[in-house]
C-alpha cells in the first residue's frame, strides 16, 4: 500500500484499526463476563429414537450480555479460542454443569449424563482432564454423569496433542462423543483406537432425510459402521416428525433436535428429567 494514494492508505488504516478495536473490546467484555459470571448453561435432551426415553442432555453455553441480551456461542467461542479465554470459560462450563447435577441430585431428581462441548484449544498438558477431575470431586459427582463432545474435525486436526488426553479422560470413565460427524475426515482405525462411545451425525445430514434416497443411504452406512465399532449413533438437528419416522426405520439409536426439545434453562429441564420420556 506504500504506492497507493493517501486516501487509500488512510482507508485501510482506518478499517484495520476499527477491526482491532472491536476485537479488543469484545475480548475485554469476555474477560469481564468471566469475572462477573455472565454465562448461563442451556440444556438440550437427547432421547432414544424408538421410545423417546431420555438418555442424556447436552450443555450449551449462553452469554447473558449486559446490553446485547442473550449471545449465542457462535458469536464468541472463536474469539475466546484465539485469545486463550476458552480455557477459563471451558472450566467454568464444566463447573456449572457439575454444580447443576449436584443440585438436581439433592432435589431427588434422577439425573442422566450431561455432555459438555470441549474446544480442541483446551487440550494442553492434560489441563482438561485435571479441571474435569477437580470439578467432579468438588461437587461429588461420579465420572459416569459427565461426558464430553469433541468435533470430528478437531480430533483429526490436532491428533498428537489430543490422543493421550482423550485416552486419559476415557479411562476416568468419561464417555466421549464425536460431534458434527460427517463434516471432518476421520479414520476408522483412529476412532476405534480412541474407543469413542457416541457418534453425533451433523444436522446437515439429518436435514437431507426425506429429500431423496441419498440421506438415508448415508445414515444406513454410518449406523452399520458405528455398530461394528461398538458406538451409538445420534442424529443431530431433528426438526420434523418425518425425519424422526425415517430415523426410526434406519435403527439410528438416538435423536436430538428442536422436534424433540429445544435447549432450555436448567429449571425447565428438571421437569423433563422427572418425566423421563419425551414422546
Ligand atoms: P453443537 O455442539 O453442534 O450444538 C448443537 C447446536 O445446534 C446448538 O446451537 C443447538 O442449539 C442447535 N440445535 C439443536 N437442535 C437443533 C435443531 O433441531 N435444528 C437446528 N437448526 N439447530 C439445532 P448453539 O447452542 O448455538 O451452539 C452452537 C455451537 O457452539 C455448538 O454446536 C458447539 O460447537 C458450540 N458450543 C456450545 N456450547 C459450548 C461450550 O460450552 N464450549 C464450547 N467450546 N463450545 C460450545
Ligand atoms: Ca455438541
Ligand atoms: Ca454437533
Ligand atoms: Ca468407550
Amino acid at each position: 500500500a506504500k504506492t497507493g494514494s493517501k486516501g487509500q492508505f488512510r482507508f485501510y488504516d482506518h478499517t484495520l484499526y476499527e477491526d482491532i478495536k472491536m476485537r479488543l473490546n469484545t475480548e475485554q467484555e469476555l474477560q469481564q463476563a468471566i469475572k462477573e459470571d455472565q454465562f448461563l448453561i442451556y440444556y438440550q435432551p437427547r432421547v432414544q429414537t424408538q421410545t423417546g426415553k431420555l438418555l442424556g442432555i447436552e450443555a450449551l453455553i449462553r452469554w447473558q450480555h449486559p446490553t446485547r441480551g442473550l449471545v449465542l456461542p457462535n458469536d464468541f467461542i472463536s474469539l475466546a479460542e484465539e485469545s486463550g479465554l476458552i480455557n477459563p470459560i471451558g472450566e467454568l462450563v464444566v463447573d456449572k454443569v457439575c454444580a447443576q447435577l449436584a443440585s438436581w441430585r439433592k432435589q431427588g431428581v434422577e439425573v442422566v449424563p450431561v455432555s459438555v462441548n470441549v474446544s480442541p484449544h483446551q487440550f494442553n498438558e492434560g489441563k482438561v482432564k485435571k479441571s474435569i477431575a477437580a470439578s467432579l470431586a468438588k461437587h461429588g459427582i461420579p465420572a459416569s454423569l459427565l461426558e464430553i463432545e469433541l468435533t470430528e474435525s478437531a480430533m483429526m486436526r490436532n491428533i498428537g496433542d489430543i490422543f493421550d488426553e482423550l485416552t486419559a479422560i476415557n479411562e476416568m470413565g468419561i464417555k466421549v462423543h464425536v460431534d458434527d460427524f460427517g463434516t471432518g475426515y476421520s479414520s476408522l482405525s483412529l476412532l476405534q483406537r480412541l474407543d469413542m462411545d457416541i457418534l453425533k451425525i451433523d444436522q446437515a445430514f439429518t436435514s437431507q432425510l426425506g429429500r431423496g434416497k441419498d440421506g438415508e443411504i448415508f445414515f444406513t452406512a454410518i449406523v452399520s459402521m458405528a455398530k461394528a465399532l461398538g458406538m451409538r449413533v445420534v442424529a443431530e438437528g431433528v426438526e420434523t416428525l418425518e425425519q424422526l419416522h425415517i430415523l426410526q426405520t434406519l435403527s439410528c439409536d438416538e435423536v436430538q433436535g428442536y422436534y424433540v426439545a429445544w435447549p432450555l434453562p436448567a429449571d425447565n429441564i428438571a421437569d423433563i428429567i422427572r418425566k423421563q420420556n419425551l414422546f
